[in-house]
C-alpha cells in the first residue's frame, strides 16, 4: 500500500491527513503534540515518535506545518523526516514558507537526492478536511507528475506557476493582498461604526459594492459580529505571511512596498493583542474610540 507520512496537524494539516485515510492510503501521522492525533491514529493512522520515524519507509513526505522555524524543523532537525526518507522520495512542502526558504529547503532536500515540491495552499480548514484546496505548485514538471497522486487527495484545484519557490511566491501575494484587505477593513468598520451608522446598513453596501471580495465580505460580516468563535486563521500566521511577502517585495522592487509594510504594522499590533485568535480580531483594537 502507499505510504504517506504527514507531519503537523495543525487547523489545517489534521483535516489534510484525514483526506489521505479516506482514501485508502497507509498514512504514519507526527505532530509536536500528540493531543491533535488521537481521532486519526483511531481512525488507522500510525503514530510516530518524530518526523524521522513517520518519514522511515513512506513513499511521500507533506508537511503543514506553522512557519520557516518549524519547517527546518522537521524537515532537517536531528530527528527530521530527512534523517530517514529513502532516495526518490517526494518531499510535498504545503506550510506558507519564505521564498529564500523554499529555496534553501529545496537546494538541501534535491541535494541529498529527494524530490521537492513547493505547495503552499489556499482555502480554509473546512475546505482542507474536505480536499478542496487549491495547491499552489512550484516544481519541475516531471516532480509535480510524480507528485500528482499524492496532490489529488487534497485538492480541487493545483496551480502550476513554475519552478520551486513559484508557488510560494503567488502564496505570499496572495496573502499580502489579503492582509492589505483585512486591516483596510477593520478601519473601515471603525470608523462606520464611531460615527453611528447603521451597521446592518454598512455591510449590505458593503456586500453589494465595488470594494467587495468574497474575502471583504466574509471577515466584514464576522468583524461586525465579532463573531471571532471558530478561529480558522492567527494573528500570527497573517503577520509571519504578510512579514515574508514584505521581505520579498524588499528584495526584488527599488520602490519601498509602504502598502506591505502598513499592512505588517497593522497585524503586529493583532498579533500582539491576541495571537493565536483569528485575525479578524484586529476590529477590536482598531474600534477603541477616542
Ligand atoms: P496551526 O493550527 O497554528 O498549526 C500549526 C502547526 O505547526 C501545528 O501542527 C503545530 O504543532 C506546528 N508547529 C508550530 N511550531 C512548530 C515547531 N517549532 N516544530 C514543529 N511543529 C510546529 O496553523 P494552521 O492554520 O494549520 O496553518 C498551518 C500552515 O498552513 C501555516 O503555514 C499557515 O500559514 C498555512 N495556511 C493556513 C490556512 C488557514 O486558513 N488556517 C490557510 C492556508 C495556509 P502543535 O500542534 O504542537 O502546536
Amino acid at each position: 500500500m502507499t505510504t504517506v507520512a504527514f507531519i503537523g496537524l495543525g487547523r489545517m494539516g489534521h483535516g489534510m491527513a484525514g483526506r489521505y485515510l479516506d482514501a485508502g492510503f497507509s498514512v504514519a501521522i507526527w505532530n509536536r503534540s500528540k493531543a491533535k492525533a488521537e481521532d486519526l491514529i483511531t481512525r488507522g493512522a500510525r503514530w510516530a515518535a518524530s518526523p524521522a520515524d513517520a518519514a522511515d519507509g513512506a513513499d511521500a513526505v507533506v508537511t503543514m506545518v506553522a512557519d520557516d522555524g518549524a519547517s527546518r524543523a522537521v524537515w532537517l532537525g536531528n530527528d527530521g523526516a530527512a534523517t530517514t526518507m529513502k532516495s526518490g522520495t517526494l518531499a510535498i512542502e504545503c506550510s506558507t514558507v519564505s521564498y529564500q526558504h523554499a529555496l534553501e529547503l529545496s537546494r538541501e532536500l534535491r541535494g541529498r537526492g529527494f524530490v521537492y515540491v513547493d505547495s503552499p495552499v489556499t482555502g480554509l480548514p473546512d475546505a482542507a478536511a474536505a480536499g478542496r484546496l487549491t495547491l499552489l505548485v512550484g516544481a519541475e514538471p516531471a516532480d509535480l507528475e510524480q507528485a500528482r497522486p499524492y496532490l489529488a487527495p487534497l485538492s480541487t484545484t493545483i496551480r502550476h506557476f513554475g519552478a520551486v519557490g513559484s508557488g510560494t511566491v503567488y502564496k505570499l501575494i496572495n496573502n499580502l493582498m489579503g492582509a492589505i484587505q483585512i486591516a483596510g477593513i477593520a478601519e473601515g468598520l471603525a470608523i462606520a461604526e464611531q460615527a453611528g451608522l447603521d451597521m446592518k446598513l454598512v455591510l449590505e453596501a458593503i456586500e453589494t459594492g465595488v470594494a467587495a471580495s468574497p474575502q471583504v465580505i466574509r471577515h466584514s460580516k464576522r468583524m461586525a459580529e465579532r463573531n471571532f468563535a471558530d478561529a480558522t486563521f492567527t494573528a500570527a500566521l497573517r503577520q509571519k505571511d504578510a512579514a515574508y511577502a514584505v521581505a520579498l517585495a524588499e528584495s526584488l522592487l527599488s520602490a519601498p512596498p509602504i502598502m506591505g509594510r502598513a499592512a505588517v504594522q497593522s497585524y503586529d499590533r493583532a498579533k500582539a493583542y491576541a495571537p493565536d485568535d483569528d485575525e479578524g480580531k484586529m476590529i477590536e483594537i482598531v474600534s477603541r474610540p477616542k
